[in-house]
């Protein structure tokens, strides 16, 4: 049982609200954490010892910020399948692929780590005898509020840029994986100096009393409802937000594709980590014309994704997650396989797939967040576009397709920071998009966080006059 501690000011210690919040394992329901909350006065103290942090960190040499953060990835790297197992008991993802995503959050972590020293500002053709600058300067304390589906990945991503580039974090992770936010931080916080990192434990409130505080940017990731209230507590304070929310991500598939080969690429998009990726696909629109192998060759894959899917985080999620899917089938869709909550412990899902889904479906319009295939027939490629469109989110898209106009089409006119042709997953590393509507706003990644987290400051130096 792990037993989460906050820290402020360089101090572990329990949280101060008086109560506690225990977190289970989804796949059989044990006790695997338990965790005092902290209170808003914690929230207050936290950000108040980033404060008085911050014009020391800002003032280190950013080769000196790159070489801790480096020295932080190497021990997360040592200590990678101890966590994987920690946010494996919290979360249900299978440990090895657990494993993986604490991987990618160590790449970016030493990404972050060589990018800061490197980012810079510019000289301005001023006058010949003035120097004219655009200086970079961090923006001062950031709080750093995540999800608990890709906790350290994620975390890695957002506390590297911020500390990268001289500000001072406080952090509050998942109240569904405090124990792997907590294995993070105490990696971390060895590394820097005392103040310059803060854990905050909780849940929506916590989070809720940390956006609230002085701070000057609040960069979370996580579900949409939360990111506009963060988004509101910003506009009171003054604070940055940054957001990187939900999505409901469609795929598109075109007449004239390998019905089969489609079928692997839907099944990857929304089976993998058992739906709960931000960017899963969440709805499918495929052409009349190839929709019967399709759907078929989509029940087989998910009868083989079957044994290689983790449990869901827990049973209140599972319960939203069948909610949608029963719903639909109230409505005219049919389950082609799962969609039937199994008996016993623990938060498990089948991966499902249902078909004659139409766009007024919850299942469709809403994230799902779990291993759910609807699908949609279309009559067109236009119409194709003109549905997956029509969403309250723009996270990112996926398009398969033979025509190279279609393709084309798709990435110029589909509303989303992200469009795949041919490949659900995959993508060159630094992309940085901006997500549309509902998904968030401001860029959470790539080279482009490190410009989110500081300001620029125009400077213009003159010699005094000759006679002084
Ligand atoms: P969530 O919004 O419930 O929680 C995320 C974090 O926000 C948690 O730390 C939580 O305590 C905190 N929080 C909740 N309400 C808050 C409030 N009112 N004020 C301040 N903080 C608050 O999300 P979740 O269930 O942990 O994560 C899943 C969601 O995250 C999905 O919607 C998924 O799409 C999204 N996500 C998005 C990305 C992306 O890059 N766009 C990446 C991963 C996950």
């Amino acid at each position: 049982m792990y037993e989460v501690l906050q820290l402020i000011a360089g101090r572990w210690e329990p949280g101060g609200a008086g109560h506690g919040l225990t977190v289970r394992n989804p796949a059989d329901d044990m006790p695997v954490t338990r965790a005092a909350v902290s209170s808003a006065e914690d929230a207050a103290a936290a950000v108040r010892a980033a404060r008085e942090a911050a014009p020391g960190w800002a003032r280190t040499p950013a080769a000196e910020r790159g070489a801790a953060l480096h020295a932080a990835a190497t021990a997360i790297e040592a200590a990678a399948v101890d966590l994987a197992e920690t946010m494996s008991a919290e979360t249900g993802r299978p440990v090895a692929d657990a494993r993986d995503s604490i991987m990618a959050g160590v790449r970016t972590l030493r990404q972050y780590a060589e990018l800061g020293p490197v980012h810079r500002g510019r000289a301005l053709a001023g006058r010949e005898e003035a120097v004219d600058l655009m200086a970079r300067q961090p923006r001062g304390v950031v709080a750093v509020i995540t999800p608990w589906n890709d906790p350290v990945a994620v975390s890695c991503g957002l506390l590297g840029a911020a500390l990268a580039t001289g500000n001072t974090v406080v952090y509050k992770p998942s109240e569904r994986a405090p124990a792997t936010g907590w294995h993070l931080a105490r990696l971390l916080a060895p590394h820097l100096p005392e103040g310059v990192l803060g854990l905050l434990n909780g849940d929506g409130p916590v989070g809720a009393a940390l956006a609230a505080a002085p701070v000057d940017v609040v960069a979370q990731v996580g579900s949409t409802a939360a990111g506009r209230s963060i988004a509101a507590a910003c506009a009171r304070t003054g604070a940055k937000a940054l957001l990187e929310n939900g999505g409901s991500d469609p795929l598109v598939v075109d007449a004239g594709v390998d019905p089969l080969w489609a079928a692997g690429q839907a099944a990857l998009g929304a089976f993998a980590n058992a739906g709960q990726i931000c960017v899963s696909v969440e709805r499918i629109y495929c052409h009349r014309t190839v929709a019967e192998p399709f759907l078929d060759a989509l029940a087989e894959q998910a009868d083989q994704w079957r044994p290689r899917l983790g449990p869901l985080v827990d049973r209140r999620h599972r319960n939203a997650v069948d909610e949608q899917v029963q719903q639909a089938v109230k409505d005219g869709a049919r389950a082609v396989c799962g969609g039937v909550v199994p008996a016993g412990p623990g938060a498990w899902y089948p991966p499902t797939v249902l078909a004659g889904c139409t766009d007024e479906m919850t299942v469709m319009r809403d994230e799902t967040f779990g291993p759910v295939a609807p699908v949609a027939v279309v009559d067109s490629f236009g119409e194709a576009l003109h549905r997956a469109a029509d969403s309250p989110y723009g996270l990112a898209a996926t398009v398969l397709t033979r025509s190279a106009s279609h393709a084309h089409r798709a990435w110029r006119e589909l509303p989303a920071g992200t469009v795949k042709i041919n490949s659900v997953f995959g993508g060159a590393p630094g992309g940085a998009a901006h997500p549309r509507r509902g998904s968030g706003q401001g860029i959470g990644y790539g080279p482009e966080l490190l410009d989110e987290m500081t300001v620029t400051k125009v400077v213009h130096l003159e010699a005094p006059p000759t006679g002084w």
